[in-house]
């Protein structure tokens, strides 16, 4: 088979034959000739087959979606049916030839429009399907695009990316963990990780420096449409940092990022504004700077939020942390925290990065004491054994020399929203979950077989 030309660089073989190889988008018997548009990954391009081409026969039994090898002439279309700014819109193939490489069926909606409007259960049952679709083809490119830039970036920057278990032990970040059964260890739970929070601060520990990770989540959370089940961040970790180093350099990342893939930020270096004074302003700590005409050209509106409370109450009147139990509190009140005083007045190193009204990341910088980090359990009214239970693993790792250090993470479905000004998390997602929960395409969750069972020594409760 002759080298495989892809449809975006058709234009630089005008007069000569090529072979391209992809999808039916379209195709409209006249009768006489029969024309196509043929699509792969790189955009499309008009084919016609004349009365004459020894394809005219194949033309005929080829249908929409059916995957194809067409070797053709490339030639310029004549003056009066160009379409300017079109991709290939000077160009049509003159089809010679048309092998079949799979037949396919009629899919079961129609992937050339907007396949938003398709109802959920259909559109994820043949994900692979909607994912053929313009839009869907862009936001995945979109996503690879911003995880690739800021990979390239931190790569630049000395940055190590570094894989942690996810396997692992349940870690306090606020949210339910999902929970996976052990053979080896009847009765005994793995949790999976709800972020890599605690082994990047060990990685810290054991000398990295400066550590990435693109890490998927799980929280075992109410389903939203800015929110599943897992979810993937963009993790960092840097030792001997303050908070404004983070700042900077992550407000680096994301400036070369976004402007690099085209984007316009509105107002650069990003403003920064304490919590209280941004609860004053906008009534939130997620607040939107743009004005309607920023809306509109789809501008980039970024602002860092700092100056948390470290502590709020609970329902039942205790202290609990409000973003970060491993937090440093800001300097100045280092010592409000050891004493254990004034606990509603102190503030916290975390930094929150938010984009047109939403979170696009949040980190700060940690207690790399164990004293410090001990004092923030004792003010969540922990005795010496809870906090043992909890964290004595930090606490001992920190006893051998903890660099301070400090990082972020940024979600990477809510900032590919932005990017592609989608509300939903399945537009941006390969293979979301259903509102209900259930996979896309797969199957899960289901039951397991009775022998899985047994062998996890796990008995299921028959509910009535
Ligand atoms: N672990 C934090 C989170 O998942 C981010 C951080 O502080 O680095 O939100």
């Amino acid at each position: 088979m002759s080298t495989r030309t892809y449809i975006e660089d058709l234009k630089e073989h005008v007069g000569s034959s090529v072979t391209i190889q992809g999808w039916v988008s379209v195709r409209r018997d006249q009768g006489k000739m029969v024309f196509f548009d043929f699509r792969d990954m790189t955009g499309t391009v008009q084919g016609v087959v004349l009365p004459k081409s020894p394809a005219i026969e194949s033309a005929r039994d080829v249908r929409t979606e059916f995957v194809v090898a067409v070797t053709g002439i490339v030639n310029a279309r004549p003056e009066k049916n160009v379409q300017t700014g079109k991709l290939n819109g000077d160009i049509e193939l003159q089809v010679e030839g048309i092998e079949i490489l799979a037949a396919a069926e009629t899919p079961p909606f129609d992937i050339s429009s907007d396949t938003s409007v398709i109802g959920e259960d259909t559109r994820l049952k043949y994900r692979y399907l909607d994912l053929r679709s313009e839009r869907m083809q862009k936001n995945m490119r979109l996503r690879s695009r911003f995880v690739q830039l800021c990979r390239e970036f931190l790569f630049q920057n000395k940055f190590a990316e570094i894989e942690t278990p996810l396997l692992t032990e349940s870690t306090p970040e606020g949210s339910r963990d999902f929970v996976v059964p052990s053979r080896h260890n009847p009765g005994n739970f793995y949790a999976l990780p709800q972020s890599p929070q605690q082994y990047k601060q060990l990685l810290m520990v054991g000398g990295i420096e400066r550590y990435f990770q693109i890490a998927k989540c799980l929280r075992d959370e109410d389903l939203r449409a800015d929110r599943g089940f897992e979810f993937t961040q963009i993790d960092v970790e840097m030792s001997f940092v303050t908070r404004d180093d983070v700042m900077s350099l992550m407000e680096a990342m994301i400036t070369s990022t976004v402007e690099t893939m085209g984007f316009t930020i509105k107002e650069k270096p990003f403003p920064r504004i304490g919590y209280k004074d941004a609860m004053e302003k906008y009534g939130a700590d997620k607040f939107d700077l743009r004005t309607e005409e920023d809306k509109a050209n789809g501008v980039l509106a970024y602002a860092w939020v700092v100056d948390f409370p470290f502590f709020e109450k609970t329902d039942d009147g205790r202290w609990t942390f409000t973003h970060n139990p491993f937090s440093m509190p800001i300097p100045e009140h280092l010592d409000a925290l050891m004493k254990g005083e004034n606990l509603g007045d102190i503030l916290t190193t975390q930094y929150d990065l938010v984009c047109n009204g939403f979170e696009s990341g949040g980190g700060s910088i940690r207690a790399h004491k164990p004293e410090i980090l001990k004092a923030t359990y004792k003010a969540m009214g922990m005795s010496d054994e809870e906090i043992e239970e909890k964290i004595g693993h930090m606490l001992q790792a920190f006893k051998y020399g903890a660099p301070p250090h400090g990082g972020i993470a940024f979600g990477i479905e809510r900032n590919i929203m932005n990017l592609a000004g989608e509300s939903y998390l399945r537009e941006v997602v390969a293979f979301p979950m259903s509102r209900g929960g259930q996979t896309a395409v797969m199957r899960a969750p289901k039951p397991l077989t009775p022998e899985q069972l047994i062998e996890l020594g796990i008995r299921i409760d028959k509910k009535a």
